[in-house]
């Protein structure tokens, strides 16, 4: 358990107004948490503040090689005014990974999960409550020892902040188009590829610059070694309707495990659709597309929840799925996912947790 510390603002900031537009990522709320570590020390001084600019040394660690982590989920309100949070313990053992594998101490499950609770129970009032609105919730931890050897860190901040989001998608689900990227790569087994880091967006951005000249809002990444192998989309895991079964690339050292990626086999398991974890080669995908039987794309991650694809490009090749229109199966995860996350479809998994 965490003794949390409350130096709260006295005077709040103006909030936005239910029908005000929300883009992503732009308005904080009035407050954020903040720990430190010191090695020896370890994590202390956990405390929620006001919302304000941190302080470091030019020379800090994370601005030179990176050393940081980040997670990423939300809250909801409910129709009787309950807040919801969706798997947080999931985003808190997938930091423990990241953690790990970056060289930044791990932050116990029970401790990151009550820091969010903690902060999102102060700003509560920030969630917004129109259907598709949700408090963005944003935990990271930075490298910050003055140095600039190359070594691990020996302190660091674990901080979040909150902003409100508006509905992803404002007129109906619209697919997005796909470019399929066979130059560039983002990840290699054995890399980063699984954290969930700065570092792995950064590798990113010379090919989504690419694809958006060319009109394809996000890029398909293919393995870094034999360049077939699919592994997912640029913030989103990748599903794939094959005749009648659920495919997904399996988890393979190189790909991010999603939240919503790991909700979505849980569903169809649960409602006994076939669904599969294993390799597949943009070359099956092409030749499923070609056979009539490529019957629907999406992408899956907590912005989104479910993103349908209506569009592939890969090398000439332009595949056009479902006639570009949302599929069936698209729709209904959609649909009882954001609605479990409201609380407007009864919670069979046991999924969401209130903060009170
Ligand atoms: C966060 C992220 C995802 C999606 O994960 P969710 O937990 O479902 O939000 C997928 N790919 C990458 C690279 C990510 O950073």
């Amino acid at each position: 358990m965490l003794d949390i510390r409350y130096e709260l603002r006295e005077e709040l900031k103006e909030r936005p107004g239910e029908d005000d537009p929300l883009s992503f990522g732009t308005i904080f709320t009035d407050h954020m948490f903040i720990m430190n570590y010191e090695t020896g020390k370890g994590w202390h001084d956990p405390r929620v503040i006001s919302y304000q600019p941190i302080s470091l040394e030019p020379s800090a660690m994370v601005f030179h090689y990176g050393q940081e982590m980040f997670e990423g989920m939300k809250a909801y309100k409910t129709e009787d005014g309950r807040t919801l949070l969706f798997r947080p313990d999931m985003n808190a053992k997938r930091a423990i990974n990241t953690n790990r594998r970056l060289c930044i101490p791990e932050i116990p499950e029970e401790d990151f999960v009550q820091a969010v609770k903690a902060l999102v129970k102060v700003d509560e009032a920030w969630i917004p409550e129109k259907p598709g609105t949700s408090l963005y919730i944003r935990p990271f931890v930075i490298a910050t020892d003055p140095f600039l050897g190359v070594r691990p860190s020996d302190t660091y901040m674990f901080i979040i902040i909150l902003s409100p989001v508006g509905a992803y998608y404002k007129e109906g689900i619209n697919p997005v188009k796909i470019w399929v990227e066979d130059d560039y790569v983002r990840a290699v087994k054995g890399g980063i590829g699984e954290a969930k880091t700065g570092g792995n967006y950064v590798a990113s951005l010379a090919s989504q610059v690419k694809a958006s000249e060319e009109g394809y809002s996000q890029v398909l990444w293919l393995d870094g070694i034999e360049r077939k192998y699919i592994e997912e989309v640029g913030s989103m895991n990748i599903f794939f309707k094959i005749d009648g079964k659920i495919i997904t690339p399996k988890l393979n050292g190189s790909i991010l495990p999603g939240v919503t990626r790991a909700s979505v086999i849980d569903l169809c398991k649960h409602w006994n659709i076939p669904v599969e974890e294993r390799q597949i080669t943009i070359y099956d995908i092409y030749e499923a597309y070609q056979a009539g039987k490529l019957e629907e794309v999406f992408g899956t991650g907590t912005a989104a929840v479910i993103s349908p694809v209506g569009c592939l490009r890969w090398e000439d090749h332009v595949m056009v799925i479902n006639e570009g229109k949302i599929g069936e199966y698209s729709q209904k995860l959609y649909d009882t996912i954001t609605g479990i996350q409201v609380g407007k479809v009864e919670d069979i998994l046991n999924w969401t947790v209130e903060v009170k």
